[in-house]
This record gives structure tokens, sequence and C-alpha cells, in this order.
């Protein structure tokens, strides 16, 4: 099976071994040693001194662990949303009692950081903006690092959804100014799902302390203090770190700046076969356009879901789906994590087959 959905990706097989280790005490020395160095790869990749958290949980239970942390019902937020992954982080601060003013883009479209400047501007009390780094569903990657330039010029608190970008393509959180990252292990890190990663900055921990949301499995001191002992408050997904222990490796030996351009390289590989085949890209403007994921019209009068099936049945390919009002219209194509050129260029193969 060629695997190109954006998560879960492929693991290399070093990887999968290592996961099937047999299990230890997660209070013992072998356990608290591997915390360590996972921990200090997650710094490594974020780009921070202070020690990423990390969380047994999937994607979206980071994003709720970053949301219920630093928030209070009642608060005011602005959500920056492009896509369905920008309605989810939404969705999730309205369930915990957040007020919410949203800044919602058409589907394809990137965020505007100087109407982000000026909605902030318009209202004093909105304490913290929400927005996706890398939106799957569409394809596009936001200014991060201009839109982050506009909070800290308005000292607002800044909640970001790495998931499907850290690890694959540059977001240093700290350089950035960055206040809580949150990403998941299925996506760039060549690893199973079972983890996701928070990066909290002083601010987000001055914000944790007035922070009134409830939150028990999910409560960032806890999880905070745990790791000062090198522990996890609660039973955590050991075979997973088994899995980003080995991922590390990998991925130090390769370094950050190869696997930004392997990255760069397979996207816009991707984006120029895809626009050979007369086929157009969800992002309207293609300077947004992903690094990890390619998204991509089907085009009028074909039946995207029948030939993404013909895909996975004849030619053992799985494409990604559109999610949303975006469901038949659209296919991906995840290229993040652990993959190479063959992986893309058979993928493109069948769909420009298919399309013939
Ligand atoms: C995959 C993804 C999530 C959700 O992660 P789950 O592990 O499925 O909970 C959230 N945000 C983005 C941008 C994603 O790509």
């Amino acid at each position: 099976m060629n695997l190109r959905i954006p998560g879960p990706t492929p693991c290399p097989e070093e990887v999968l071994q290592a996961t099937g280790q047999q299990m230890i005490n997660h209070r013992g020395p072998e356990f608290a040693q591997m915390l360590r160095r996972v921990t200090d790869g997650l710094n490594w990749v974020f780009g921070t001194s202070s020690d990423v958290l990390s969380v047994t949980t999937s994607g979206t239970g980071g994003l709720e662990f970053a949301v219920v942390n630093t928030l209070s019902p009642g608060d005011k937020v602005l959500s920056v949303s492009i896509g369905s992954f920008g309605d989810r982080l939404k969705s999730i601060a309205k369930a915990y009692g957040a007020e919410v003013v949203s800044y919602a883009l058409e589907w394809g479209e990137a965020a505007d950081p100087a109407e982000v400047g000026r909605l902030l501007d318009a209202d004093a009390e909105i304490k913290a903006v929400m927005v996706t780094h890398n939106e799957t569903s569409t394809g596009v990657t936001n200014p991060l690092e201009l839109i982050a330039a506009e909070v800290r010029k308005r000292d607002r608190l800044l909640i970001v959804d790495a998931v499907s970008s850290l690890s694959s393509v540059p977001c240093p959180v700290e350089r950035w100014g960055l206040d809580v990252v949150v990403s998941g292990s299925q996506k760039g890190w060549m690893a199973p799902p079972g983890l996701a990663f928070v990066y909290m900055s002083e601010r987000a921990w001055a914000a944790n302390a007035d922070s009134k949301m409830p939150k028990y499995y999910f409560d960032a001191v806890k999880t905070r203090d745990s790791l000062a002992k090198l522990q996890t408050p609660w039973t955590p997904a050991v075979s997973i770190y088994y899995s980003m222990d080995k991922a590390f490796e990998l991925m130090r030996a390769e370094g950050l700046e190869g696997i930004f351009t392997r990255h760069e390289d397979l996207a816009s590989y991707t984006r120029q076969r895809v626009k050979s085949l007369g086929l157009k890209l969800v992002p309207v403007d293609e300077k947004f356009a992903s690094n990890t994921v390619t998204a991509v019209w089907w085009p009028d009068g074909i039946d995207g879901k029948a030939l993404s099936k013909r895909a996975r049945e004849e030619f053992g390919l799985v494409l990604g789906g559109g999610q949303g009002k975006l469901e038949g219209k659209i296919f991906r194509v995840g290229h993040l994590g652990y993959v190479y050129k063959d992986d893309v260029v058979s993928a493109l193969d069948v769909v420009e087959e298919l399309l013939a």
C-alpha cells in the first residue's frame, strides 16, 4: 500500500521494530531516560530550551490541552480559521465556554496577518488568538511568523495548531514568539498515533496560573511536575515513546535542514506534476500551498470517490479525501514524515492513469 493520506503516515521499518519492544515500568529508570531523550528531541525540533510536554492523546487532545490550560470560561478569543481544523479548534474553545470572535476565510485561502492585527486593535478584550499553522483540509500554510508578529505587537496569547507542520516545515516556537503550540506523533514525526506534544511559553504558563477551565487528565501543571521527575502523570503510551525515541535518531541523522528541504522538494514536485495533468490546486494562492499535503480539485464531472476507490483497490494507493464541504470534490496527497520521491511519483502516476 502507498499510504498517501496526511496522517497517520507510514513509519520506517526501524521505528516499527522499536515500537514492538516489551513493556517497561513507566515509573522506572529506563522510561525516565527515554522520556528525557524524547523531550530533548522535541525541544530540538520545536526550537526551545524549555521542556516540551508530551501527552498520551491524539492531536485533537493536544488542542484541547492547549485551550483548557490557558483560558477561562467567558474569555474572548479570536479564532482564525481557514478550514476544518481551524473550525475544530474553535469548537473546542466554544465547548469550554470561551467567547469566540470569528475570522473565517474561504477554504483555500490563507489568513491575512494585517487583518488579524486590525481585529485585535478593534477589540482590546480579545485575550488570545487561535490559528492553524498548516490547514490539512485545504493544503494551505498560514503565514504564521507574520501573524505571530501582529499578535506579539499587541501582547495577546497565541495558540497554534501545528499538528501537520511541526517537524516537516520550519516552526521555531521561540524565535517566532508563539505561546502554545501543538503537534501529534502520527503526522510528520514518522511515528504511529498516540502522542501529542505541547509547547507552552512563559506567557502561556502565566495564563495557566489564571486559567479556570475544567481539567483533570489534561492538567499542564500535573504534566510539568511529573516531567520534572521524568515521569508522566498517568500511564503513557510507552510504545509510542519507543517509536519517537527511534524516530529522533533518524531525524538527527538527516538534520532539520535536510528534512525541511526534502519536504519542500516533494511538495514542489507534487504541485508541478498535478498542474501538468491540467488539475487545479485548492490553495488559491500557490505561495501559501503546503509543503506537507497537496490538495487538488477533481475535474468537473469526475466522480472523485469512485476514482479514489479504484486507486485503492486496483493500485494500492490510498489518497486523502475531502473533509466537510469538500467531500468528493478534492483529493489530497500527503507528503510528510517518512516519504521519498518514489512514493509521490508513483502516487501521481496512478492519478494520471486513472484520469486518462
Ligand atoms: C490531524 C490534524 C489534527 C487532529 O489530530 P488527531 O490526531 O486526528 O486528533 C488537528 N489539526 C491538524 C492541522 C491536523 O492535521
